[in-house]
């Protein structure tokens, strides 16, 4: 099958390798019809991810059609249409039995650190993906949610959900302000409603970003660039200061936006990953009592987004900006990469 192949620091290609086959029995092998790029991906490619090995096939969301089971597999067959979880899970370890499926203690392994596809094992941007734990790890696609929505469940939309807004703990009549509007920042603008959020402010570097965020449920957009942004910011508050900021980008800087517009006794929610250390004054946050909160995405939520997405209560298809066949790939990470004069979003491989 054809499959991206990390090459090293900067090197991908898409290229021939063995088709993946059944190991162990909670296994099944899923024919990926729609996959999509991330930017932990990027990351990945730059060489800031020194887990993943030269030869690893990446990719971590999909969805596709189950080809064959293992034995042990009794809830799913072949044929049935799945969204692919960005992470394994075993469903029943101790720590799975407490929704930290990033966390999974499956023999699998048995790390207990993010078993994330694309990262320690293959991953979606292939033609086919064993997926181990399959009925934990994926999740019947209902008639009714096209690919293009569902796909935006294997991460995008759990993570902004999890880490942000459920970590930021919004409750109804917040004002959540959310640091980065690109796809993760998105998906946290876009479930923040779900716990009743009444104002919810965008701040982004970039202004086409911020326009594309009114339409996932942004009241507010600040450019990050103006001097004054702060000032508009607090000017949405009294003066005191967002109940939640969310950060969804991954720098010190915008850690550090987060920590200046955030009110006594509020919450900063960080989603970005961090490729290097970022320095806290906790003196200033513990005077403030600020909440801090972070991790790596669970996915647990992913079939209540789902039934949301399939109730038409979540934008997920807003996400998609560009398409191109599995031949194309190599021309979708080049639009997706090129992020800043493309408008690209999310890029859509099927
Ligand atoms: P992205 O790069 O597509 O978007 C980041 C956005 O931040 C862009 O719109 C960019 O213009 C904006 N930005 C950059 N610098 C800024 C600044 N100084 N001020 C304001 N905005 C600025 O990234 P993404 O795919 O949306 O992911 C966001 C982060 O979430 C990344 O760090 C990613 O690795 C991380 N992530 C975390 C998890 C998790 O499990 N916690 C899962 C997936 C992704
Ligand atoms: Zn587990």
């Amino acid at each position: 099958m054809k499959a991206i192949v990390y090459g090293g620091p900067g090197k991908k290609s898409w290229t021939d390798v063995p088709d993946p086959s059944i190991i162990n029995p909670s296994d099944a092998i899923v024919k990926v019809d729609t996959t999509t790029i991330c930017g932990t991906d990027l990351h990945i490619l730059k060489g800031d991810v020194p887990a993943v090995q030269e030869g690893r096939i990446l990719g971590h969301e999909g969805v596709g059609t189950i080809t064959e089971v293992g034995a042990s597999v009794t809830t799913l067959k072949p044929g049935d249409r799945v969204i692919i979880s960005c992470i394994k899970s075993c469903g029943h370890c101790a720590n799975c039995r407490t929704g930290l499926y990033s966390h999974c203690l499956g023999d699998e392994g048995a790390s207990g650190i993010g078993w994330v596809f694309g990262h320690l094992i293959d991953g979606t941007q292939a033609e086919y993906v064993r997926v181990p734990y399959a009925e934990n790890s994926l999740h019947l696609l209902p008639e009714g949610v096209t690919d293009e929505q569902a796909v935006m469940l294997s991460d995008i939309l759990p993570t902004g959900f999890e880490i942000g807004v459920q970590y930021g703990r919004v409750k109804p009549g917040d004002t959540v302000a959310v640091v980065g509007a690109g796809p993760v920042g998105l998906a946290a603008i876009a479930t923040a409603g779900l716990y009743g959020a009444a104002t919810i402010i965008a701040i982004d570097l970039d202004r086409n970003r911020l326009e594309q965020s009114r339409a996932f449920g942004a009241t507010h957009v600040v450019l990050s660039g103006d001097s004054d942004w702060k000032d508009q910011v607090l000017s949405r508050t009294d003066g005191q200061g967002v109940d939640v900021a969310i950060e969804a980008v991954g720098i010190p800087a915008t850690f550090g936006m987060c920590t200046e517009i955030v009110r006594p006794g509020g919450t900063v929610a960080n989603v970005g990953v961090h490729g290097k250390p970022v320095e806290l004054h906790l003196e200033n946050l513990w005077i403030q009592n600020i909440n801090i909160s972070m991790g790596l995405v669970n996915a647990n939520t992913t079939p209540m987004l789902l039934k949301l997405v399939a109730q038409k209560k979540l934008p997920a298809e807003k996400f998609a900006t560009h398409h191109f066949r599995f031949e194309q790939f190599i021309d979708a990470y080049d639009t997706f990469a090129r992020a800043a004069e493309t408008n690209a979003l999310k890029v859509v491989i099927t």
